[in-house]
């Protein structure tokens, strides 16, 4: 058994890395517990010409392909998403796109607007400061001035349009609808320690350059400098918790496969929307039969992932092939709620650049637009560097049988039981995915696109994991306070995307960081009263 430390973060992903951070400047004696790596930059992809084919390997997306050491393999037979994520230091930031848009102030009221799903007990002016903070320590690069938001300011000038960008900008203002480059964590200025992009390709299997900004090369450095403890390959099994009901900390397997406890005083879960429910789920004891914090039997359910349209238009021009950050602008045009649409809330287009040869050969495959015989040379080239993306983020709303839980048979490699997932597209989403490729088609069309390839949901796309400890102010309906803090155990905190109410229309690690930035200041403003 080791010393008692102040905090114990378990994860050290996009949330538990600002978390970290945040509190280090109390003094505390801090640990963080990731079941993953340091990753090493000089073995992503994007270091060597063959980068497409090994995305799909040691840097791929879904973690039962990948499985590599520190992933754990997880059910996902009963969902037409699969999962997306990292298992790391950096976690999910070390693949993700780097698209960074904030939440609109109206996501926080649904309820109020349009009759679905909850509020949230904390509004946009709440998490403004911390939105703002992120932004400087990720190093997010965007335009002032935005629209669609209140003013915000830019940390640094924005990824450059490139051709596929100008093309679409173009075609957005023909039939008036909102564009605006994208605020994007990608470094378009030396930043922090970190080098400009120079368009080494396609960010998503890791950037070895270290333009994008993945929490391994931002707050973490900063982090460990302050005094906390970064401990790697120790996979957390539970927490534990004593007579008193508060949690003492948790037992994992260290580095060598040890059984190993850490004592707490505090304990802060940071494993994103499925690994953080599989822990509490897996916490169980006589006093918490069904899983720890989970009085309210919601641990787990609510799961929302943004189910995602995907729309290609061909062009007879080259437009940007697969050098340079994959996004660069997007449109809030269906954002809000308009109910002649025949669907409540709404979504974001994401524009992304084209892809490299082997991706544009099996998605020309994929849709019979490259067939095999005399003709396939001359189709691939007519699909090669010709290609631009659009996906529309589409608001999920929270659905209680949408859900986490834990596999009657199914470990990973300690015998940990694995998570289990069971989830369906809502009618609601399946309007707004049609709707938005509908929408992206006459983009496409008034862009000069001859040719338009569509697809819904991204079968791979379950890479925003959220709402399985939903925040809120009532103990029967949500699993933590509005201070991410557990109902049922007061020493027990969660800052990743499990305690959001609802998903929005833009992609969550924005939002994600900003919490976990509020609750560590909340903590720290009320250090004192923590055991009330
Ligand atoms: C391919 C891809 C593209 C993406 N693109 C975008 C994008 O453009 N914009 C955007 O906003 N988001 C994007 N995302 C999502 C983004 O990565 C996540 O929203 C974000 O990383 C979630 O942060 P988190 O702190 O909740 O969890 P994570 O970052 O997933 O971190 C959780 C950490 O906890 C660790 N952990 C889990 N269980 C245990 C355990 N039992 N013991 C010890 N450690 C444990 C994990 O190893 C992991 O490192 C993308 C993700 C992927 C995979
Ligand atoms: S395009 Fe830029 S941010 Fe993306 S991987 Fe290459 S250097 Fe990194």
């Amino acid at each position: 058994m080791s010393d008692s430390v102040d905090v114990l973060i378990i994860g050290a992903g996009a949330s538990g890395a600002a978390a970290a951070w945040s509190l280090a400047d109390t003094r505390m004696r801090i640990v963080c517990l990731e079941q993953g790596e340091w990753p090493n930059p000089a073995r992503y992809p994007t270091t060597g010409r063959d980068w497409e084919a090994r995305g799909f390997g040691e840097y791929g997306w879904n973690p039962n392909r990948r499985a590599n050491a520190a992933d754990y393999p997880i059910n996902e037979d009963d969902s037409p998403i699969k999962i997306a994520n990292f298992n790391g230091v950096g976690g999910g930031t070390v693949l993700y796109a780097g698209h960074f848009p904030r939440f609109h102030p109206s996501d926080f009221h649904v309820r109020t607007l349009d009759g679905v799903a909850d509020d949230w007990p904390i509004d946009y002016a709440t998490l403004e400061p911390y939105y703002e903070l992120n932004d400087r320590m990720m190093g997010i690069s965007g335009l002032a001035g935005d629209p669609a938001y209140p003013p915000k300011p830019a940390v640094m000038r924005p990824v450059p349009l490139g051709r596929s960008g100008t093309r679409l900008a173009k075609a957005f203002n023909a039939l008036g609808w909102h564009w605006w480059p994208s605020d994007s964590a990608v470094a378009t200025e030396d930043y922090d320690g970190r080098a400009k992009c120079i368009n080494l390709g396609h960010c998503l299997h890791g950037c070895a350059q270290g333009a994008k900004a993945s929490t391994d090369i931002t707050y973490w450095p900063h982090a460990v400098r302050a005094g906390v403890e970064l401990r790697t390959r120790c996979r957390v099994r539970e927490i534990t918790v004593g007579a008193d009901g508060m949690a003492t900390g948790a037992v994992y397997y260290d580095e060598h496969g040890v059984e190993t406890f850490q004592r707490a005083e505090v304990v802060m879960l940071a494993c994103n929307g499925i690994g953080t429910p599989r822990i509490l789920l897996n916490s169980t004891s006589a006093r918490f039969p069904n899983g720890l914090a989970n009085s309210s039997g919601l641990v787990g359910r609510n799961l929302m992932f943004h189910p995602y349209s995907n729309v290609i238009g061909i062009f007879d021009e080259p437009v940007d092939g697969h050098r340079g950050p994959s996004n660069t602008m997007w449109s809030q045009e269906f954002y809000e709620t308009d109910r002649a649409r025949g669907f409540v809330r709404g979504y974001t287009y994401e524009i992304s650049r084209g892809r490299g040869p082997v991706v544009t050969a099996l998605t020309g495959m994929g849709y019979g637009r490259i067939p095999w015989g005399d003709d396939h040379h001359h189709a691939f080239r007519r699909l090669h560097d010709r290609m631009i993306g659009m996906v529309g983020i589409c608001e999920d709303l929270p659905e209680l049988h949408n859900r986490v839980t834990l596999d009657p048979v199914l470990q990973d490699a300690h015998g940990i039981p694995a998570p289990k997932i069971a989830y369906r597209i809502s009618e609601n989403s399946r309007k707004m995915l049609e709707f938005s490729i509908a929408r992206a088609t006459e983009v496409m069309r008034a862009a000069g696109a001859w040719d338009v390839l569509a697809e819904a949901p991204i079968a791979a796309g379950g890479w925003h994991l959220m709402g399985t400890a939903r925040m809120g102010t009532d103990p029967e309906r949500s699993v933590v306070n509005e201070w991410g803090r557990s109902h049922d155990v007061k020493n027990l905190f969660i800052v990743d995307g499990s305690i959001f109410v609802t998903s929005a229309g833009v992609n969550p690690t924005s939002t994600i960081q900003a919490l976990a930035l509020y609750v560590a200041d909340t903590m720290k403003r009320r250090l004192a009263n923590l055991f009330d």
